[in-house]
Order: structure tokens, then sequence, then C-alpha cells
């Protein structure tokens, strides 16, 4: 109820003495700023009915009504959700009644004798005003309950001593308990972790605040949850410093993460094992059946098909060594190399076949780039995607380009062809061994390639677009 000057104003007055209502109720038929319409009550019952029945600005209540006084009457209306500014009109020097009006829940209070058109004028617009500035605070508080209550994150507030002052649905859900339950418990002993909780309690002496740290916590119902923890150290209007937090449960989000991982796996070892079998099984199907063809053969054809035996057996161990070598994290001597000469040293090993297939090259290599680098093995390495890309593309139609640059923290070498591209599905699976497009691809060229990057600390991106053509960028960090 927004009061506006000369408007009316409803006032209730309830006075157990008819001849003190009618003073009160004339001098306040003087107030020029407001034009007040003013409903008498004379006892406590009636009033306390009038209060939930009708709407008045204001409220002014003797203290002694019968049996009862104002302030008990104060306590009732408010209790019964009446929320309009009282007013106790009290006797004179009467300064407890004053206290415990006001401790009550009264506006305020005037002594009886005092009262003038001025003072009471003035009773009003204070009284009014307050009333107003406290529905504002109410609106705001409401909306921000209300951001708290519906947040989807646990939001909390802590005392100094990380003791549970307030806390939202959804913490009493990762909390595992009722707000009832977990308020003036701390959470320290919910962490799992005892290096996450020193470092946690480490930041905020240090800078007051933290932000999206990764927690664990072993909560009230025994669940553990982790999330991102965020607390700011804050002040109440008296000054106390109080903190607030917020939890982002990421407990769902790593399981499912986990099990996405745990499947890939799973599958791209499938592949590996059914791969591996494939290969194996066609050299051994050939030592198989010449075994069976040697029983009472001649001397001529046990001889070719002892051949057959060697050889099968020999490709056979051949493609153990292979596997095994892509695999291997090498024992290599990394010295300080420049980069440049490990691509020029690579072209030429791609020479022939650069050539063959009329590949135009463009080379902008930083000569004055160093990296830690085995020099034979790197090599290899640069010289597989070099032959990738060369097998990538069209005859003559063949464009490799070779480029350096020097980053923060690495330094990068990008090799860029204009060939056939990879299919996004296939993007995973590069580096899987086996994994080949090629009709006659062995599928273990890239993955010997990472096992050797992986020792130069090494990372590879790739950049590929059907039809258009793909892009390495090896990052060699400094
Ligand atoms: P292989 O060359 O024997 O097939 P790799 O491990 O060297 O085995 O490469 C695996 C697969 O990655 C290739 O079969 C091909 O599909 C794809 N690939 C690698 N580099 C490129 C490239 N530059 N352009 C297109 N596809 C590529
Ligand atoms: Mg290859």
């Amino acid at each position: 109820m927004a009061i506006t000057i000369a408007e009316q104003l409803h006032i209730l007055v309830v006075d157990d003495d008819e001849d003190d209502f009618f003073i009160t109720s004339e001098i306040l038929k003087e107030i020029e700023q407001y034009q007040c319409k003013v409903v008498w009550k004379a006892t406590y019952k009636s009033a306390i009915e009038e209060l939930l029945s009708s709407k008045f600005h204001i409220v002014f209540v003797d203290y002694r009504l019968g049996a009862k006084t104002g302030d008990q009457l104060i306590e009732e209306a408010i209790k019964k959700g009446v929320d309009i500014p009282i007013i106790l009109l009290t006797g004179k020097g009467n300064a407890v009644v004053d206290k415990s009006a006001t401790e009550k829940g009264a506006y305020d209070y005037l002594v009886k004798t005092d009262i003038s058109a001025e003072s009471l004028e003035r009773c009003i617009r204070y009284a009014l005003a307050r009333y107003q500035s406290r529905h504002a605070l109410k609106k705001s508080e409401q909306k921000y309950r209300s951001i708290f209550e519906n947040s989807k994150d646990a939001m909390f507030t802590l005392s100094e001593q990380f003791e549970v002052m307030d806390i939202n649905g959804k913490g009493e859900k990762v909390f595992g308990t009722t707000r009832e339950k977990v308020l003036s418990t701390s959470i320290l002993k919910l962490f799992k972790n005892s290096d996450t909780l020193d470092k946690v309690l480490q930041m905020l002496n240090e800078k007051d605040e933290l932000e999206d740290v990764e927690v664990e916590l072993q909560t009230h119902d025994d669940v553990e949850h982790l999330g991102l923890l965020t607390i700011t150290r804050e002040k109440d209007e008296e000054a106390n410093s109080y903190l607030q937090g917020v939890f982002h449960d990421i407990t769902e989000i790593k399981k499912a993460e986990q099990a996405s991982f745990v499947a890939e796996k799973f599958e791209s070892t499938q592949r590996f094992v059914k791969m591996l079998a494939h290969e194996v099984r066609n050299p051994l199907n050939n030592i198989l059946l010449s075994l069976d063809s040697m029983h009472g053969a001649d001397d001529e054809t046990k001889e070719l098909y002892s051949e057959i035996v060697r050889r099968n057996s020999l490709r056979i161990n051949e493609l153990i060594k292979q596997l095994l070598e892509s695999f291997k994290t090498y024992d290599m001597v990394l010295k300080p190399t420049p980069l440049i000469k490990i691509v020029q040293e690579a072209l030429i090993a791609s020479h022939d076949r650069l050539m063959l297939k009329g590949v135009q090259l463009k080379k902008d290599v930083d000569s004055s780039l160093l990296i830690l680098a085995d020099e034979e093995k790197l090599r290899m390495a640069v010289t597989n995607f070099f032959m990738n890309a060369i097998e990538a593309m069209v005859q003559d139609k063949g464009i490799l380009t070779i480029s350096s640059t020097k980053k923060d923290g690495s330094v990068d070498l990008m090799i860029t062809d204009n060939g056939c591209g990879i299919d996004p599905e296939h993007l995973q699976r590069l580096f899987e061994p086996y994994f080949t497009t090629k009709k006659n691809g062995v599928g273990l060229g890239l993955s010997s390639t990472m096992a050797i990057l992986r020792s130069h600390n090494a990372t590879v991106d790739v950049d590929s677009e059907i039809g258009k053509g793909t892009k390495f960028v090896i990052s060699f960090l400094q």
C-alpha cells in the first residue's frame, strides 16, 4: 500500500476509553497532509477481528485494553499475518512497556499526553516510510531467496567455523540430509581428501575466495560426491564475516564419461585383437596347409612347401616385430636439434615417393627453432606423416605444405596436404594399431609415430576435411 500525500489513510484506533479515542481521532483529522478515515474498536477481540477482515494503513493501539495489553495485541496480530505499522499509545514515562512493545513488533510508541497533530503526522510519516522500505527489502530478499532455492547447484552459507547456517534444496540432496539436521554442523568433516581440504583452507586464508576447486565429499548418507566448490568470504550488515558456497555436483557427468571411456577402450581393444588375429591367421593357414600337403609328397614338392612354411613364419615374425616396435617407448637420447634438420632428413627419406607422385612442396620452417629430439626416431615419425600425406593425394595434384611456429609453451610443426581428408568417424581411431583404410595398408604407421612423439613430450592435433585435405599439428612442449 503505497501512500501519496493527501491520500486517504485508513486508520484503526484501538482504545477501550471512548473519550481517549475521541481526542485521538480529532487530532488525526487535524493533520493536513493526510485525509484520515478512522475506525474505532474498543476491545481486544473486536480489534483482532477487524484487523483480520479489513485493510488499514496504520493502527494505533492503547496499552490498556481491559484484561489484555496493547503489546499482546501486537504480538497476536503479527502472528496471524497482519503486516502493517502498529503504533502503541502509552502513559508517560513507561520505558519498560515501550521496550517490550517494540520487541514484539510495534513500529513506534507515542506518549498519550504528548499527542499533537504534528507529532502524530511525523509518527505516521516515519512508520509508513519504514513500512515501505521493509517491504522493498522483503521483496528483494524473496527474489534472492528464490534464486537460492531454485538453484540447480548446492548453495549454502557457512560460519567462519564452517558450520552450515543455511542451505538450499539441492544442498539437502547433495548433503544427503535435511536442512534441520545439517544446520550448525561443520562441512569440514565431509572432505574425503585431507590434501584438498588443506588447499581449500589455505586459499580461503590467502585470498578470501576459491573458485571451482574439484573436491570429493563423503556426505551424510555415505554417498561420495565429486564436484566443483566455490567459496567466497562475505560480510553481513553487522560486518561479521561468513562464507558463501556453491557446490556444482559433477558425479553423474564423471560416471557417464567414465562409462563411455571404458566402452571406447573395450571397442578399440576388440578391434585390435580382431585385426591381429586376422593378420596372423593368413600366414598361419598357409603354414598348416603346407604341412598337410607335405605328407607323402616327393622331395622336390616337400622343399617347395618348406619354403612356404619358412616365408610365412617369417611373415608372422615380422608382424610381431612391427607390433612391438609400434608400442615401444624407446629409451631415446634427446638432444637439442634444429627442427629444420629433422624436416630435411624426412624429406630426403620421402624423396622418391614425392617425385613419383608429382607432389609440389611448400616449405617454410624457421631455421632457428631448436627442439629436444632423438634425430633418427623423430625423422621416422615425421616421414610417416609425409608418407600418409603423399598416399592421400592425387597424382600430380598434390601440394605438401610444411611450416613451423613458436608458441608460448611449445614449438609447433604443421604438415598440411590437399589429399582425400579423413572421415570424422575415423579421427578417433587414427593412432590405433592396425587402423587403416588402405587396401595394402598395415595401419601401424601412426601408432608407432605416436609412441615416438610421446617420448618427445609432443602432442598431435588433427584437422581434416573430406575432399579438401588434412593438417597435422605436432606440438613439442617446451
Ligand atoms: P597406413 O598408412 O598403413 O594405413 P597409418 O597408421 O599410417 O597406417 O595411417 C592410418 C590411417 O590414417 C590411414 O589408413 C588413413 O586412413 C589415415 N590417414 C593418415 N594420414 C592421413 C592423411 N594425411 N590424409 C588422409 N588420411 C590419412
Ligand atoms: Mg602410413
